[in-house]
C-alpha cells in the first residue's frame, strides 16, 4: 500500500499528484518513471522519485549551460542578495522542512530542527556574504617593473552529487558556494532522501533565482548520477558519498579533465588519555558515536581509551548508551531514530554478528526494542557498544555508518597514534586530554582532515573541511569552496 505524505499535513502535493518532479529551467517537469522512497521510521513508501536517466540530465545540463552567461555576469552583490533571500525563506519554513527531512531520513525531528535545516540556512547566508570579500592576489616585481594580479572566473555547469545522511545540510553546502561564485548547477540528491531538495526548488523560484541556475534531477546513482559525471559540458563535479562510489566516479570522469572534489567515508578514532574530564568526554563521545543513528561521516567508531581509565570509561559509556531512547523520530525524547533503509540496517547488524563470531564482547545494543505500533516496520536498532575486538577486525578497519562503536584500551601515546592511523580512512578524529601539549602533539600526528580536541562537530565554515587518504580529495569551506568553484587566472602587466 502506498501512503503518500500521510497525515500531520506537512506537504501539499495535490497539484503534483503526489509525485516528486525534476526541477529544470525553473519548472517542475513530470517524469514517467518512478522509484519508491521509504519513510525509514515506518518502512512504508512515502514518496515517488523520478527515475531520471542520461536524457533528463542532458536537458538539465542544457538549461544550466544556457543560464550560465547571464548568471556568471550578474554582479556578485546581486547574486549574494538572492542567496540571502533563499536563506530567509528557508528559515521562515524551518518547521516544515525539518519535519520533511525527519520523515524522509529517519532522524529525530528535534535534530532536523536544530542542526539540518538551520545549517542549510546558514550555508546560503555564509556563502552569500563570504564571497563578497576580496579573494584575489597581487604581487609587484620591482626588478622587471611588472605587476601581477589574479582574477577569478566561475567554471561553468557544476555537477553536485550528495548522500542521504544529512540531505539538506550537505546539498546546500555545495549549491550555495557554486552559485554564489557564478556557476550554474545540475544537482542530484540521494534517491533515498530527495523530498526536501525538491521542496527547496519552490524557494529558488520565490527568491528570484533565474531559471536554469539550479536544476535538480532525481534518480539513482549509476543512472542519473553517472550521467552527470560523464557529461562533457559539466567541467566540475563535487561529490559527497562513499569511498567505493567515488572509485566509480573517478573512473567515469577519467577521460575528461574535470575538477573533482570528493568528500568520502571515515573510520574516525577518539583518543582518550588518562587525564581527561571523564564526564564531559563520555557525554560528547556518546553524541559523536550515536548522533543521527551514527550515520554521520564524522561519527566516532573506534574509541581508544588509556588503560588507567579504561574500565571506568567503559562502565559510564555503556550506562549512557543504554539510556538513549530509540524510536519514533517525531517524539522529542528520541535520541536515535531509524536507519536509512532495510538494506543498510542489515549491513550494520552484520557487523554485530561478525563481532559475535570473532568472540568480541557486545556490552549493549541487543536488548529488544519497544516501538510504537506504527514504527514496528521501521529500521531501528539500539546503540551498540563492543569491546575485546582485534585491531585487524573489519569492525575496526571498515566504515559501519550506524550506531555501533568499539572501545579499545591503549598504553602509550606513540602506540595509539600508530593504531589510530592504521586504517585506509583519514576523515576526522577526537583527542581528549587536560594537557594542552598532548592535544597539540597528537593532533599534529593524526592523519586526518579535522581533529577536534576536547569537543566534536564544532564547525567553523571558514576552516578547510575534507579528508586525507581514502576519505577524499580536496577541501570545502570559505576559501576552499571558492577555490574549487572558480578558475584563477594570473595577469602580468609590464609597466
Ligand atoms: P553513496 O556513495 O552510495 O551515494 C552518494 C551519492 O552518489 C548518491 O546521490 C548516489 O545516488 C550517488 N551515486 C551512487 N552511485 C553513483 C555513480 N556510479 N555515479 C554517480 N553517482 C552515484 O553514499 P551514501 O550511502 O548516500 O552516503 C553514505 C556515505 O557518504 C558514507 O560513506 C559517508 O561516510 C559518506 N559521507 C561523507 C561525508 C564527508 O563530508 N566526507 C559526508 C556525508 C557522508
Amino acid at each position: 500500500e502506498i501512503t503518500y505524505y500521510p497525515t500531520r499535513g506537512v506537504i501539499a502535493l495535490a497539484h503534483l499528484e503526489g509525485l516528486i518532479q525534476n526541477f529544470i529551467n525553473g519548472k517542475f517537469i513530470t517524469s514517467d518513471r518512478f522509484i519508491d522512497s521509504y519513510n525509514p521510521a515506518t518502512g512504508k513508501v512515502w514518496a515517488k522519485i523520478p527515475d531520471s536517466d542520461a536524457a533528463d540530465v542532458d536537458i538539465a545540463v542544457s538549461a544550466a549551460s544556457a543560464a550560465f552567461p547571464g548568471w556568471s555576469s550578474t554582479p556578485i552583490e546581486q547574486r549574494s542578495k538572492i542567496l540571502l533571500k533563499i536563506a530567509d525563506i528557508l528559515e521562515s519554513r524551518l518547521g516544515e522542512f525539518a519535519e520533511l527531512e525527519s520523515r524522509d531520513q529517519g532522524k529525530p525531528l528535534w535534530l532536523s530542527k536544530v542542526v539540518d535545516i538551520p545549517r542549510a540556512v546558514y550555508n546560503f547566508r555564509f556563502f552569500a556574504t563570504s564571497v563578497l570579500h576580496d579573494l584575489n592576489r597581487s604581487s609587484i616585481l620591482d626588478a622587471v617593473d611588472a605587476v601581477n594580479y589574479t582574477v577569478r572566473h566561475p567554471v561553468g555547469v557544476a555537477g553536485l552529487i550528495s548522500p542521504w545522511n544529512l540531505p539538506m545540510y550537505l546539498l546546500t553546502f555545495k549549491i550555495a558556494p557554486a552559485i554564489a561564485m557564478g556557476n550554474t548547477v545540475v544537482a542530484k540528491p540521494s534517491e533515498m532522501t530527495s523530498v526536501t531538495a525538491w521542496k527547496m526548488c519552490e524557494i529558488f523560484n520565490e527568491a528570484g533565482l533565474p531559471p536554469g541556475v539550479v536544476n535538480i534531477v532525481f534518480g539513482i546513482g549509476p543512472k542519473a548520477g553517472e550521467a552527470i559525471v560523464k557529461h562533457p559540458q559539466v567541467p566540475l563535479v563535487s561529490f559527497t558519498g562513499g569511498t567505493v562510489t567515488a572509485e566509480k566516479l573517478r573512473m567515469a570522469a577519467a577521460p575528461f579533465c574535470k575538477k573533482l572534489s570528493l568528500e568520502l567515508g571515515g573510520k574516525n578514532p577518539a583518543v582518550i588519555f588518562n587525564n581527561t574530564d571523564l564526564a564531559k568526554c563520555v557525554e560528547v563521545t556518546i553524541r559523536s558515536s550515536f548522533l543521527n543513528q551514527g550515520e554521520i561521516c564524522l561519527c566516532t567508531s573506534r574509541i581508544y581509551v588509556q588503560r588507567g581509565i579504561y574500565s571506568k570509561f567503559v562502565e559510564k559509556f555503556v550506562e549512557a548508551a543504554k539510556n538513549l531512547k530509540v524510536g519514533d523520530p517525531m517524539d522529542e525524547k528520541t535520541f536515535t531514530g531509524a536507519l536509512i533503509s532495510k538494506e543498510h540496517l542489515a549491513k550494520v547488524k552484520s557487523y554485530v554478528e561478525l563481532a559475535e563470531k570473532e568472540g568480541a564482547s557486545i556490552l549493549c545494543g541487543k536488548e529488544p526494542l519497544d516501538l510504537p505500533l506504527e514504527n514496528q516496520g521501521g529500521y531501528f536498532m539500539r546503540p551498540t557498544v563492543i569491546t575485546d575486538v582485534k585491531d585487524d577486525s573489519r569492525l575496526i578497519t571498515e566504515e559501519i555508518f550506524g550506531p555501533v562503536t568499539c572501545i579499545l584500551p591503549f598504553d602509550t601515546e606513540e602506540e595509539v597514534i600508530r593504531r589510530a592511523n592504521s586504517v585506509r580512512y583519514g576523515l576526522c578524529a577526537t583527542v581528549w586530554s587536560s594537557d594542552v601539549s598532548t592535544l597539540h602533539h597528537v593532533s599534529h600526528k593524526l592523519m586526518v582532515g579535522t581533529v577536534w580536541a576536547n569537543c566534536w562537530l564544532v564547525r567553523d565554515l571558514n576552516m578547510p573541511f575534507g579528508g586525507m587518504k581514502d576519505s577524499g580529495i580536496g577541501r570545502e569551506g570559505a576559501q576552499d569552496s571558492v577555490d574549487f568553484f572558480t578558475e584563477q587566472k594570473t595577469i602580468c602587466i609590464k609597466l
